[in-house]
């Protein structure tokens, strides 16, 4: 059999993803004799014509990681889909649209407005906003537009797997490429790379119950080491989020945000989230139960941070 051909592409992302597949480590070597790099921009110098040549399915699989945002995105992702056996929606941006997905609580006009005019670093006394087309002296330069709405992957093409985590820990990326390599990847739909619990299951901190008083910003108390985050009043989503990276955050002291999206069985992780939060509150009285709530600084931040685009509310009705 001869080598596997790869491809990685980088969308709507901050290209942690492409980092993150570098901590395979030594594995690389592994990989480089029975795998061959045929497009990845981030890595070599490809251009997206020699994709384009390519014949369809020559590509055994590509790790696309990052959301749809532009009409650049867009295109490749179904170039990408085309060229290759395989799609894998690695990292979160792809699977669930990720940090890129909050801008769905705004659209292109408030977006722009804000980074271009609005933010304290800018200056732009021209008003100058990003073009689709542009005249130079050497001839007509084309933009990618900018969308109103962020999608995931799977909302823009066929998705044979899906890689949770922002970005995925290394040692699930090897996972994955060692079932690629050994041809054993499960039924496509699959999320594959993680478990299929919730991440308390792999917690190292102690539970009891679960009530909730007042809840805190992790800079405004000092947390016990052994105990439950959450029963400190610290908004951790381990309760809502797929078992997969070793619990890295509350290991290290600071509640988990949600990064590797739902557990199995679960369609919309900010809404088993906040429902989880609400069924421990510790309080009858309506005037408490507004107070404890209203100390969410960032509702959507917190419970949607990850996984807006890819939620049943999708995005914020712009009037
Ligand atoms: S700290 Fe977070 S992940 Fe750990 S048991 Fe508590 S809620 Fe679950
Ligand atoms: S603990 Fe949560 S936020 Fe931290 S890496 Fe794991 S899934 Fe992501």
């Amino acid at each position: 059999m001869g080598k596997l051909k790869i491809a990685g592409y980088w969308a709507s992302s901050c290209g942690g993803c492409e980092i993150a597949t570098l901590e395979i480590g030594e594995k690389i070597v592994e990989l480089a004799q029975v795998a061959d790099i045929v497009f990845w921009p981030a890595l070599v110098d490809f251009k997206y014509q020699d994709v384009e040549k390519m014949p369809d399915k020559s590509i055994d699989v590509c790790l696309f990681n990052g959301a749809i945002q532009t009409s650049d995105n867009e295109h490749l992702a179904k170039l990408m889909r085309a060229k290759s056996k395989v799609l894998v929606a690695y990292g979160s941006c792809a699977y669930e649209g990720c940090i890129p997905g909050l801008a769905n609580m705004s659209n292109r006009e408030g977006v722009f407005q804000r980074v271009y005019f609005d933010t304290e670093s800018t200056v732009n006394p021209n008003k100058i906003l990003p073009q689709t087309s542009c005249k130079v002296p050497e001839g007509e330069l084309e933009l990618p537009e900018f969308y109103d709405t962020v999608r995931t992957l799977a909302q823009t093409v066929e998705v044979d797997y899906f890689v949770p985590g922002c970005p995925p820990v290394g040692k699930q990326t090897w996972a994955v490429l060692e079932a690629i390599i050994q041809g054993k990847l499960p039924p496509p739909g699959s999320v594959v790379g993680a478990g299929r619990q919730i991440l308390c299951e792999e917690c190292p901190r102690t539970r009891e119950e679960k009530k909730l008083k007042a809840i805190y910003r992790p800079h405004e108390i000092i947390a016990d080491p052994e105990k439950c985050l959450l029963e400190q009043g610290l908004l951790c989503a381990g309760i809502a989020t797929r078992e997969g990276c070793g619990a890295l955050c509350p290991k290290a002291g600071m509640p988990c945000t949600g990064c590797y999206g739902p557990p199995e069985g679960v369609n919309d992780q900010g809404a088993r989230f906040l429902s989880a939060v609400a069924s421990i509150i510790d309080s009858d009285d309506p005037v408490e139960i507004n107070r404890i709530l209203d100390s969410i600084r960032d509702p959507v931040g917190t419970f949607y941070r990850y996984s807006l685009p890819n939620s049943i509310l999708k995005r914020s009705v712009i009037r």
